[in-house]
């Protein structure tokens, strides 16, 4: 089944338009990935949805940052406690 077809707008319901579809290699390596993109029909509610899943990506990239961080300074602290 044609996912792109099943997929539903998460913020009003609506059924999803197929906008574009591409290829691309997971990590510049071999495994070639497919990914589809789809859009809600309302151009309205489909900013407020790019706009929160921006937020959401740049909460995560925020906590990934922070505990790159914590990592770094444990390590730290193991060696100069050593
Ligand atoms: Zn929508």
């Amino acid at each position: 089944m044609d996912i792109a077809s099943e997929t539903v707008c998460i913020r009003c319901g609506k059924k999803r338009i197929f906008l574009k579809k591409w290829s691309e290699k997971a990590d510049g390596k071999g495994k070639l990935l497919t990914y589809t993109q789809t859009i809600c029909p309302d151009k309205k509610c489909q900013e407020i949805v790019d706009a929160k899943f921006t937020e959401m990506r740049e909460r995560r990239e925020m906590s990934e940052e922070k505990r790159k961080h914590n990592l770094i300074n444990r390590k730290l602290k193991h060696q100069t406690t050593k």
